[in-house]
């Protein structure tokens, strides 16, 4: 380390201090206005004046940068966040089952969302027809919120299944080509038949893997095809 020569002192600018600071010889040796423990303040009162006017973007930013750090934190310790679980789990019964009925009763209509999805998407991995995530929002968005069966608005504000317009039963797929919006009502009387949207190609098909699994209970009730595809 160079050895810095002082060539003479100054005080602080801080009115109040005026500590002695040493001017050192070079460009850069009159640098320094203040002493340390002012620069320390100084610091400080930026600090505060930047949340004073800033407070809730400061709050934002970090609650980012905490969740970034959480989301890779939580990646690169799989494994050992997942043994602790286990074993937290394993020394408090009971408490998940207390935590997910507390949340359930705060968070109704996303716990009935959420289970309805889960619901038929279960149901659909288990015909092995399983396509894509269907989100419900956007099919009833793009369904302009008319019911896929009797072709009547619903209500938005009031519970609306997810028809598949070729039954999962009977090889129709959970995606969004086969999904429409429909009362609940008239999706249960459609119960386990072809609905008018589905295309003649894919009707066919049904009929044919019906005709073939003779005995089964693929019941194919639109025998003639819809004019109105
Ligand atoms: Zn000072
Ligand atoms: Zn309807």
């Amino acid at each position: 380390m160079v050895k810095r020569i002082v060539i003479g002192k100054k005080d602080c600018l801080t009115e109040s201090c005026k500590k002695s600071l040493f001017v050192f010889r070079g460009k850069n040796g009159n640098q320094r206005k203040f002493c340390d423990a002012c620069i320390v303040e100084r610091r400080r009162a930026r600090q505060r004046r930047r949340w004073a006017i800033d407070k809730e973007k400061i709050v934002k930013g970090r609650r980012k940068a905490q969740a970034a750090y959480m989301k890779e934190y939580r990646a690169k310790n799989k494994e050992r966040l997942a043994a602790y679980s286990k074993s937290w789990l394993a020394n408090h019964p009971g408490k998940k089952t207390a935590y997910m009925n507390k949340w359930r009763a705060e968070n109704r209509d996303r716990h009935l969302v959420k289970a309805l999805k889960d619901a038929t998407r279960r149901r659909a991995r288990k015909v092995n027809v399983f396509v894509e995530d269907v989100d419900r929002d956007i099919v009833f968005a793009r369904d302009k919120g008319k019911c896929g069966i009797c072709n009547k608005k619903i209500d938005p504000a009031a519970p609306f299944d997810i028809d598949h317009v070729i039954p999962l039963s009977l090889g129709g797929k959970h995606s969004y080509a086969n999904v429409q919006i429909s009362h609940p009502v008239c999706n249960r009387r459609k119960g386990n038949r072809v609905g008018k949207k589905a295309n003649n190609q894919e009707v066919l098909q049904v009929q044919r893997t019906a005709e073939l699994s003779k005995g089964g209970n693929a019941t194919v009730a639109r025998p003639r095809l819809s004019s109105r595809t």
